[in-house]
């Protein structure tokens, strides 16, 4: 729809002035929720100029309004969704919504993969992402090359020698132990691959694509380190209330946009009406929640460690590891509101704990207004190998706790009560 009349504005106004216009909603002053399926057209020629740009045979003019078709391909919710979604991610001109952040991981990596190319990807690397690509990608023709998060001469190297690389699919930080991967030097090294080093076709680079749920859209900005693509899970810290599964999409180029687009009509993932004003209603406050989520962990982190029942604290600013370090002062603006802890006594202690918290809900999931604390090993881990788990840090005594927005003196209060029951 219609574009900032200011495109100077900060992220924070932007969000709440562009991408809406109140006349075309009667003069509501927040957007309706347009249920239709199909829309009708203006006139013959304007539902075949619809159907040429749809279908890449034309191209839409600058301030050009095309007919809206059929709401499997478009429809208002997502595009007011989408305008105003933009602003929040710095570096991007395009988003796409979706019914889910597996859905916007697997149609971003669809668009572009082929038979025959090759994805390096992370690990740890969310579990449905790595299903993806280990057991549908794979015997698709497709080579998965795993990369272990944070090993910055690893990533390099993989570069270097994969064949045919057409993806590199980054997760920063690596859940549950908040490992951080060097996105603007992988994103480098991609840049500077000689396109014929690795037989991708001529003038194709590989694209860096960011999984950004973790930290974004308010303190990591993977397109301004020089990735093409942002993804997320929407159900975390956009969507921010653990009650609607969504995902998006943003990149800087919209042509990539327009590919991936066009997958979404085909695979119809795009998300719905409804949950489009639900999320459209979260975008101006994910900032200020974000900022008190990331507090909230970060005086509770500090207070908690050297805890005589805490054996590792895993947060930002508790790092040791230099080139740890060195990656989150360079990448990230502020810590953020996930923090694990890895407790002594094992499996035994970490469901004591869990089950003595009596404000901090035993969930998995993360994001949302209310603290949740969850053991990865037995629950989102759970499929690993007991040697992967080990060498990824993921032990028997780690909990993940992702902090909502309550007072953080009565959260370290539930977690102190909740060691002492250990
Ligand atoms: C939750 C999550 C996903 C998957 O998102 P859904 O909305 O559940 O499909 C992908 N990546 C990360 C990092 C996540 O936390």
């Amino acid at each position: 729809m219609s574009q900032s009349k200011h495109p100077t504005l900060r992220p924070e106004t932007d969000v709440l002035t562009r991408g809406f216009d109140p006349s075309l909603s009667v003069g509501s002053a927040r957007p309706a929720v347009f249920r239709s399926s199909t829309y009708v057209f203006s006139s013959p020629e304007a539902a075949e100029r619809a159907f040429d740009i749809m279908g890449g045979r034309a191209q839409r003019r600058p301030e050009e309004n095309v007919d809206l078709v059929y709401s499997r391909f478009n429809h208002p919710n997502a595009q007011i969704l989408e305008d105003q979604i933009v602003p929040l991610e710095p570096g991007a001109t395009a988003a796409a919504v979706f019914n889910s952040g597996m859905a916007a991981i697997m149609t971003a990596l669809l668009a572009v993969l082929e038979p025959g190319d090759s994805i390096i990807y992370t690990v740890p690397i969310y579990g449905g992402t790595q299903t993806l690509i280990q057991s549908f990608l794979q015997p698709f023709g497709i080579h998965g090359i795993p990369v272990t998060a944070g090993d910055t001469r690893g990533i390099d190297q993989a570069i270097q020698s994969a064949q045919k690389l057409r993806v590199i699919l980054i997760e920063s930080p690596a859940n549950p132990t908040i490992v951080m991967t060097d996105i603007r030097r992988a994103c480098e090294a991609a840049a500077n691959l000689h396109p014929a080093h690795n037989g991708a076709g001529a003038g194709e680079r590989p694209l860096v694509m960011i999984d950004n749920t973790f930290l974004g859209p308010a303190f990591q900005h993977p397109l301004s380190l020089g990735a093409d693509v942002s993804l997320y899970s929407a159900t975390k810290y956009l969507g921010g209330f653990s009650d609607i599964i969504g995902g998006v999409a943003l990149a800087r180029d919209s042509s990539l946009m327009n590919r991936i687009r066009s997958k979404r009509s085909l695979f119809g993932n795009i998300m719905q009406p409804d949950e489009c004003w639900i999320l459209d209603t979260r975008l101006p406050t994910v900032g200020l929640r974000m900022n008190r989520q990331s507090k909230n962990a970060q005086r509770v982190a500090e207070k908690l460690n050297g805890h005589p029942k805490i054996k590792r604290l895993y947060y930002p600013t508790l790092f040791e590891d230099a080139e740890q370090i060195r990656i989150y002062k360079e990448q990230c603006d502020y810590p953020g509101g996930l923090l694990s802890i890895d407790l002594h006594g094992g499996k035994r202690a970490a469901f004591d704990f869990l089950r003595s918290l009596k404000l901090a809900r035993n969930a998995v999931s993360l994001g949302g207004a209310e603290t949740l604390a969850c053991h990865p090993r037995s629950t989102t881990h759970s499929a690993w190998t007991p040697e992967d788990l080990d060498e990824a840090g993921i032990g028997e005594g780690l909990v993940r706790i992702s902090f909502g927005i309550e007072d953080w003196r009565d959260l370290l209060a539930d977690f102190e009560a909740a060691l002492e029951s250990i």
